[in-house]
């Protein structure tokens, strides 16, 4: 499966230092699709995601992998701060607080890491949420999605060659 993928460049992003690409912090984004690309690519907002992924499957992305996108915040991950400098941010459309995600989302960011897992040596560890790198500060994803989500791509990697 390949599932559609537009590229609109976000102003939102610092080129140095390059992008150490370590792991993904998954968001969802609560505002839909379009809006939250627009929100994007006004540099007043000084917010972007590395990609986000629609209900529908489809994917753009705003920020290419070698430079720092603006999604994390104060965080923290394995004892070091600063997840912006070496977690990509990859966000799925919606609140999954009010609805869970679909199954296109899912097969969706499992494309999209599956493109990334071997060049950049990442492992189901290095794949996290926002809501556990800023623990009572922000509450994305809720967490039986995530699990449902983490237990995707579980299955997902268990099965790789
Ligand atoms: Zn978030």
């Amino acid at each position: 499966m390949a599932f559609p993928e537009s590229f609109r460049a976000s102003p939102n992003r610092a080129e140095q230092p390059t992008h150490e690409r370590r792991g993904v912090v998954i968001h969802h984004t609560v505002m839909p699709y379009e809006q939250t690309i627009a929100y994007m690519l006004d540099p007043v907002s000084r917010v972007s995601y590395h990609a986000v992924i629609a209900k529908n499957g489809e994917r753009c992305t705003l920020v290419p992998d070698e430079q720092i996108a603006w999604h994390a915040g104060v965080s923290s991950f394995q004892g070091r701060p600063h997840c912006n400098a070496f977690l990509l941010g990859l966000a799925f459309e919606g609140d999954t607080y009010r609805a869970p995600l679909t199954a296109a989302q899912i097969d969706s960011a499992l494309e999209w890491i599956a493109r990334r897992w071997v060049q950049y040596g990442w492992s189901p560890d290095s794949i996290i949420d926002h809501r556990q790198v800023a623990p009572g500060r922000k509450d994305d994803l809720n967490p039986v999605e995530w699990l449902r989500f983490q237990a995707a791509m579980n299955g997902w990697a268990a099965a790789l060659p």
